[in-house]
C-alpha cells in the first residue's frame, strides 16, 4: 500500500489566514497579500499581473493545501478497503503530485516494489514505496505492517 511520507506534508509558508491587503478592488491595478503573522506583505501583485481572481486564489492556497493533504491521507486509508478503479488511482496520483509540487518536492521520483522483511518481528510482505529517481531501493526504514515499528526493509 502507498503511504505518504509525513515530512512531505510539512510546509514552511507564512501562517494563515492570507488576505488581500491594500488595493484589491476591481478598479485598482495592484494588491498585496498579507498575513497577520507577518509585518510586511508576503506577496505583491503589480499592475502588469494584477487580477483580483489571482489574489483570491493565492489567499485560498494555504487552506486548499491543508484540505488536499487531509484528502490524500483519507484516500490512503480507504485504498485497502475500497475498490479503486483506474480513474480513482489516477486522481490519487494527481492529488499527490500537486501537493508535492506545492511543497517544492521534485517530480523526479519513482516507485520501488519488492519483498520486505521486518528486523523486529520477522514479518514479510510485498512492499511498495516511493524513492528518489537516483535510488535503487528504499533509503529509509519502512513501517512493518505487523508490529508497526520502523524496522522494515528490502528482504
Ligand atoms: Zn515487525
Amino acid at each position: 500500500m502507498i503511504r505518504t511520507d509525513p515530512t512531505m506534508l510539512v510546509y514552511d509558508a507564512t501562517e494563515m489566514p492570507w488576505t488581500i491587503g491594500y488595493g484589491g478592488k476591481p478598479e485598482d491595478d495592484y494588491a498585496v497579500i498579507t498575513s497577520p503573522h507577518k509585518e510586511r506583505a508576503i506577496c505583491n501583485l503589480e499592475p502588469r499581473d494584477f487580477k483580483l481572481e489571482n489574489a483570491r486564489l493565492i489567499c485560498a492556497a494555504p487552506p486548499l493545501l491543508k484540505v488536499a493533504q487531509k484528502l490524500l491521507l483519507w484516500m490512503e486509508e480507504c485504498m485497502p478497503a475500497c475498490d479503486f478503479n483506474q480513474d480513482d488511482i489516477d486522481l490519487y496520483h494527481e492529488l499527490r503530485q500537486t501537493i508535492r509540487t506545492a511543497g517544492g518536492f521534485s517530480s523526479e521520483t519513482h516507485w520501488w516494489q519488492g519483498p520486505c522483511i521486518c528486523d523486529a518481528c520477522g514479518h514479510a510482505w510485498q512492499g511498495v514505496v516511493e524513492i528518489p529517481v537516483e535510488a535503487t531501493g528504499p533509503r529509509v526504514p519502512l513501517e512493518c505492517s505487523e508490529c508497526h515499528q520502523m524496522r522494515g526493509g528490502p528482504a
